[in-house]
């Protein structure tokens, strides 16, 4: 349907009512709650001078106020931009300068970095949540009505995210979202998750009906309890975390950082159904004795996504979790959150280790991945090619940048997969990480995936370097929980079993691997390690 986000939480209040939507420590919000703080924000807003297509930013962590204060962003007719409360402040100058952000909404600390940078930037008025600002959050909307404003939002034109890429690989873009990609991306994923069809409730706005049976769907309307690490400044938070969440009607814990002990107690007490996030809380949440001896029997589902989730992962969780159904998904930035998944029901025809099918109204095509549009045949690797209505308009002034990657509808998305017969998407790598090795193509993850396969090997991470003769040589980078491992009993149990060409050169034991806060692993801080 063509509604913008607000009818999204205006559906789920008038359905959801006094159920908790969040809980942090001793304060909760209940969906009703959320929906008239959010209008009272957006009110405020207004009152203050910002203008229906306007940007504010949210630079926080996750907390009550950040649901409040992005739907209070939308219903004014506002444009969302997230902002890493963790960015370095140059890095925040230049995102909040490119992005043409008036307001901010800040918390803490966070909120020195922003002071620091503030006269670098467009923004004009400043919220603060827990410190020192130009205004403080309650007292911001203190005295503002809780209806929602009337504003003209055409969801197609009118931008609700302005996303800024995670920056794994290059420089960070802007990715232009309107709101009938962020409702239609939620509701590619709610839909799938819940057994249940869209439909406007007498007020126009969205409320989703049930289908499906309950034995065939995991995720039955208003039952699911989760605990959340996500963080909304990511894609994966802002559509799976918040809008698919409460679209469905679950109730969400939030956690300050990530404990695994603190986790597991909780997702027993809680009796929590659902565990979702990038492979790094997995492999977190594994790693902790807890994991073992909790009663997680209340797990309906695992789904994870952001990152690839390593085989001997998916086997180890299935073997913890009989019962649940396990998905990954795949997207990016640049379709608002994802373009496939598992499917929740049909659990038979699952396949593990892949990404799943397009969402409905998507379609994937592989290409070469030296250049061109023709897809290639089902087993055949090549760049991922995307089209469908969750594909963003483009690059926020970045015209030659999104040339580059959007054609015809179809959004070039730097990944490498490949297609079986039916139809279920397995990514690769990605495109910028490929070495190419004496002119043969290497591709890091098929190494990751064997040596995380080695006993006592934690978790693992490989990267090119330069050499002007061949190119780039394979270097992994291992933690490892047997200290007894050497170098080369690892390289020579994976070379042993690869092409001579991909074969590992050199191995550094590490203790951690870099990871970004959405759970990816940072390559460029590991081949600046290699100088
Ligand atoms: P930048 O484009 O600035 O480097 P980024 O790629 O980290 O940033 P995101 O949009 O957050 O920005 O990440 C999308 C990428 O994450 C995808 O292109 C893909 O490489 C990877 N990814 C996401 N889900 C999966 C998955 N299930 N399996 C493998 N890779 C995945």
């Amino acid at each position: 349907p063509d509604v913008p986000v607000g009818a999204i939480i205006a559906g789920a209040a008038a359905r959801f009512g006094d159920r908790t939507a969040f809980a942090h420590g001793d304060d909760e919000l209940s969906y009703t709650e959320l929906y008239s703080e959010a209008c009272r924000f957006a009110n405020a807003l207004l009152a203050h001078g910002v203008q229906p297509g306007d940007v504010v930013a949210i630079h926080m962590p996750n907390n009550l106020a950040y649901p409040v204060a992005y739907y209070g962003i939308l219903l004014a007719g506002a444009t969302f931009t997230p902002a890493n409360p963790l960015l370095p402040p140059a890095d925040l100058a230049a995102q909040l300068a490119d992005s043409g952000a008036v307001a901010a909404v800040t918390y803490g600390r966070a909120a020195q970095a922003l002071a620091a940078i503030q006269d670098q930037t467009g923004v004009r008025l400043v919220v603060g949540v827990k410190t020192e600002a130009q205004h403080e959050f309650g007292a911001f909307q203190a005295d503002q009505p809780t209806n929602r404003p009337e504003v003209a939002i055409d969801p197609r034109t009118r931008l609700a995210h302005l996303a800024y890429t995670g920056g794994t690989t290059g420089r960070s873009k802007g990715v232009e979202l309107p709101h009938r990609n962020v409702v239609v991306n939620t509701l590619q994923f709610s839909c799938w998750g819940s057994g249940s069809v869209p439909e406007l409730d007498e007020n126009g706005n969205l409320r989703l009906n049930q289908v499906g049976s309950e034995a065939e769907w995991p995720g039955r309307l208003g039952t699911g309890v989760g605990i959340n690490l996500t963080p909304w400044f990511h894609a994966m938070g802002t559509i799976g975390g918040l809008n698919s969440l409460l679209l469905t009607g679950g109730s969400t814990t939030l956690h300050d950082g990530f404990d695994a002990a603190r986790y597991l107690a909780d997702a027993e007490r809680l009796r929590i159904t659902g565990i979702g996030g990038a492979p790094a809380l997995f492999a977190g949440l594994m790693a902790s004795p807890d994991f073992h001896t909790r009663d997680l029997s209340s797990v309906r589902s695992i789904s994870s996504g952001a990152a690839p989730m390593p085989h001997e992962m998916i086997k180890a969780l299935r073997k913890r979790f009989p019962d649940a159904t396990i998905s990954e998904g795949y997207g990016l930035t640049e379709v608002t959150m994802g373009a496939t998944s598992a499917p929740s029901f049909r659990s038979a025809t699952r396949k593990p280790g892949t990404v799943g099918v397009p969402v409905f109204d998507t379609e994937i095509k592989i290409v070469p991945a030296e250049g061109g549009e023709e897809p290639l045949p089902a087993g055949e690797q090549g760049e991922v090619c995307i089209r469908g209505p969750q594909v963003m308009i483009g690059y926020h002034n970045r015209p030659e940048e999104t040339a580059a990657v959007l054609a015809d509808g179809w959004l070039h998305t730097g990944d490498i997969g490949v297609l079986d017969d039916e139809g279920y998407l397995s990514i690769v790598d990605r495109k910028k990480d490929m070495l190419i090795y004496k002119g043969y193509n290497v591709y890091p993850r098929e190494l990751e995936e064997l040596l995380m396969a080695q006993p006592g090997v934690v978790s693992a991470a490989v990267v090119g370097r330069k050499r002007a003769d061949v190119g780039e040589l394979p270097v992994a980078f291992v933690v490892r929980s047997d200290t007894t491992l050497t170098e080369t009993a690892i390289t020579d149990a994976i070379n042993e079993n690869v092409l001579p060409y991909k074969r590992i050169r050199e191995l550094h034991f590490v203790d951690t691997i870099p990871v970004s806060a959405a759970g990816k692993v940072l390559k460029r801080e590991l081949r600046q390690q290699l100088g």
